[in-house]
């Protein structure tokens, strides 16, 4: 099975990209014609997909395909992978904000008078 979404091009309008999403041996791959597509493998029309959201979709036109595309992704191990690379990003960033509030913490106590 394979199905092609159009998606907009956020650097240049007039030439949208192409998603590519298909199946083979019942492993699922989804493939972007974007720069970063292309060449990092991850791009935000990939993430739209795992994320359902329409708000990278061409058009109207479009959104049969992308449906269909995200019930593709949905439950395979791509997006359980996304997930997860999710749930590390949002632990990353709260790392750093707790590494803040200590170095804060450090900077207060090393300017405090010991009397
Ligand atoms: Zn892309």
């Amino acid at each position: 099975m394979q199905l092609t979404v159009l998606m907009k091009n956020r650097n240049n309008p007039d030439t949208p990209n192409a998603v590519n999403v298909f199946t083979d041996d019942s492993k699922v791959f989804i493939l972007c014609n974007c720069n970063n597509g292309r060449h990092d493998g991850y791009c935000y029309h990939k993430e739209a997909l795992f994320n359902d959201d329409v708000s990278c979709v061409l058009d109207r036109q479009q959104l049969g395909a992308f449906s269909n595309a995200v019930a593709m992704i949905a439950g395979t191990e791509l997006k359980a992978m996304y997930e997860s690379f999710q749930d590390a990003e949002a632990a990353a960033f709260d790392a750093k904000n707790r590494a803040k509030r200590i170095k804060d913490k450090l900077s207060r106590a090393m300017m405090t008078k010991i009397s």
